[in-house]
């Protein structure tokens, strides 16, 4: 008889920092009594405290099977839909049929219109540790159950200048430019001085070889963002990113289209469908998947697809402990397609640790690691900031 999962537990990582991510609160951004504020440039809500939501798996033999998902906002919605409403379909299941356990926990509440969000984030936690099991048992890394690894390293950029000035961005971004990294992104909400100084001082500081990428936050409309592609065009920006509001598929059509930029999106997608709905209209050049939304399974799905019309894949990577950044490298290594990946170096330098050193950043690229699954677990000094709920 095959081993079956047997046990799952779900914990809260703390990885609160002096300043939340992107940097200091702004004029008018205030903190409110739940540890929340929003972004005035976005309209996003943001926690002040970083954390990211765990999961163990545990099988009838012993072995051990960590997963991680989105845990930045309301947390224990995610937690909550695992235990009350997801254990008992995946307690007694054999963590080889991880593709039909995924696929029949998303059939499960496909009337119940619950295909994004919450419910699919709890899903990619329990696709990534079930992957994560296969590969201890069968004593192989991740990417060679996909079907092989297709590159020694993997490319990354380097993502955010949390500073409180753009000198002080630009200084950043240097510093990391003479570690080896030729590529990094900025946030449009907070540039302060607006996108193109921001754009025109990084570019100045930075030199001509370096790439800049430009998140616009879902900030724009059609025509400003088209306008705002020209008004950057001179410093020549890498590509420009999420500049539309995710529902505006035509509009963002008509910025890859008209705008002279190449446009990247996807990191708010959970599944293939949510890519096709763009790729299939030609609104997209840079493909974005998020392991911490999509799990292996969808992140693998969306990679063939975009590769199924030769598109690029840079992977994105969202405020974790390491788990699912594993999981997305190990996905990366097996896409041809992918070309470079972020790198959230305000969270994995001082977090590094968490998983025990086994992520490795060099001049300008991640390692990527032979061990069986996932390659990495929590380390004790990450289970000492695990809240089990
Ligand atoms: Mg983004």
């Amino acid at each position: 008889m095959t081993d079956q999962i047997a046990a799952i537990e779900i914990f809260l990582v703390d990885l609160s920092q002096q300043q939340p991510y992107l940097g200091a609160l702004r004029d008018g951004e205030e903190i409110d009594p739940h540890g929340y504020f929003v972004r005035k440039q976005n309209g996003t809500v943001y926690p002040r405290k970083n954390r990211s939501l765990v999961l163990r798996l545990v099988t009838r033999d012993g072995v051990e099977g960590w997963g991680e998902t989105y845990g930045i906002v309301a947390p224990r919605a995610t937690a909550e839909i695992i235990k009350d409403l997801l254990t008992g379909f995946v307690i007694g299941s054999d963590p080889f049929d991880v593709q039909v356990i995924h696929d029949r926990l998303y059939d499960l509440m496909r009337v119940r219109g619950y295909n994004g969000g919450y419910y699919l984030d709890a899903l990619a936690a329990i696709d990534i540790a079930l992957w994560d099991i296969v590969g201890k048992i069968t004593g192989k890394p991740i990417h060679k159950l996909l079907g092989g690894r297709l590159h020694e390293r993997i490319h990354c950029y380097v993502s955010g200048l949390p500073c409180d000035t753009l000198s002080e961005r630009c200084e950043l971004a240097c510093t990391w430019r003479d570690r080896g990294f030729d590529a990094v992104k900025f946030a449009s909400p907070v540039a302060d001085d607006g996108v193109v100084t921001e754009m025109r001082e990084l570019r100045h500081a930075l030199g001509p070889e370096t790439r800049i990428a430009c998140d616009l936050h879902w900030t724009q409309t059609t025509a400003s963002a088209i306008e705002l592609a020209q008004q950057i065009a001179p410093y020549q920006p890498w590509f420009i990113e999420a500049p539309l509001p995710s529902e505006d598929i035509d509009g963002l059509k008509q910025v890859a289209t008209h705008s002279g930029q190449t446009v990247a999106v996807g990191e708010e997608w959970r599944t293939v469908f949510d890519a096709r709905l763009r790729i299939d209209k030609q609104a997209v050049h840079i493909v974005q998947p998020e392991m911490g939304h999509t799990g292996i399974t969808q992140f693998m799905r969306i990679g063939r697809y975009a590769e199924a019309h030769h598109l690029t894949i840079i992977p994105h990577a969202t405020i974790g402990s390491g788990i699912f950044l594993a999981a997305s490298l190990q996905a990366s290594a097996a896409l041809g397609n992918v070309v470079s990946h972020e790198f959230q170096h305000s969270l994995l330098e001082p977090f590094r640790h968490f998983t025990g050193d086994v992520l490795t950043y060099e001049n300008g690229a991640y390692g990527i690691t032979e061990t069986p699954g996932i390659g990495v677990e929590p380390s004790c000094e990450m289970k000492q900031r695990m809240d089990r709920v």
